[in-house]
């Protein structure tokens, strides 16, 4: 006899079907978004176990870190480019968690980064406020059910355009403003290892800013990771 339990989760599935954020397929666990071969098939670099690897390199003269992280690579046409997109534009959170989850598990297993808290790079708060929400952040609350460590946000602000800026060229400002951070509360993180954490390493510009703004607390040790590395590194 078929079971009412089995009748509404069927019902369920068709209101909502529960499919892989990857490939489409609906053969997945319940607490998962991604099916096992799209977990398999995402290209792990592997950083957190290196000293010295090219996510560090991309950072060394520039910003002094203890360690230095990216989970995966990203290419043009990839599952990760797919799942990125479905993550930033398409207000998948829970693949966000899931990838986040991902991230603290191996970084915590590497034994390379003692982190005391993480810290989710800020978005403007006007971009913010038109996604719904920080990627960062999605990928810290994740890390931070694997790693059972706090999540600091708020502590670093990005601010918005000021009026003393307005007669300046829109280009112009931007680059003005995108490298720029404000520490709210030095006393809140002295002393700590930071994770800084944002979705994607490219050139590493504005986790450079963020980090030497991070860096002006007193004591403070800093750490960054990413979701991905872009393969231009
Ligand atoms: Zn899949």
């Amino acid at each position: 006899m078929i079971q009412l339990k089995e009748i509404k989760d069927s019902f369920l599935h068709l209101l909502f079907p529960h499919i892989c954020a990857g490939c489409g397929s609906d053969i997945l666990n319940v607490e998962s978004v991604l099916c096992m071969r799209c977990i398999h098939e995402m290209p792990e670099t592997n950083f957190e176990l290196y000293p010295g690897n090219p996510v560090e390199k991309i950072f060394w003269g520039r910003l002094p870190l203890l360690g230095a992280t990216a989970q995966f690579y990203f290419t043009k046409e990839s599952l990760v480019q797919h799942l990125m997109h479905q993550f930033k534009y398409k207000r998948n959170k829970e693949l966000g968690l899931q990838l986040g989850r991902i991230m603290g598990t191996r970084i915590k297993r590497s034994g390379r980064f003692e982190v005391d808290a993480l810290i989710p790079l800020p978005l403007f708060r006007a971009k913010e406020r038109r996604r719904g929400y920080n990627q960062a952040s999605i990928l810290c609350k994740g890390m931070a059910e694997t790693m059972n460590i706090p999540i600091l946000d708020k502590m670093i602000i990005r601010p918005q355009h000021t009026d003393s800026q307005t007669k300046k060229g829109r280009i112009e400002r931007w680059k003005n403003m995108e490298g720029k951070f404000i520490l709210s509360n030095p006393e809140s993180i002295s002393n700590k290892h930071l994770l800084l954490v944002d979705d994607v390493v490219t050139t590493g510009a504005t986790l450079e800013a963020c980090g030497n703004e991070l860096l002006k607390a007193a004591g403070v040790q800093l750490s960054v990771a990413t979701l991905c590395v872009s393969s231009r590194v």
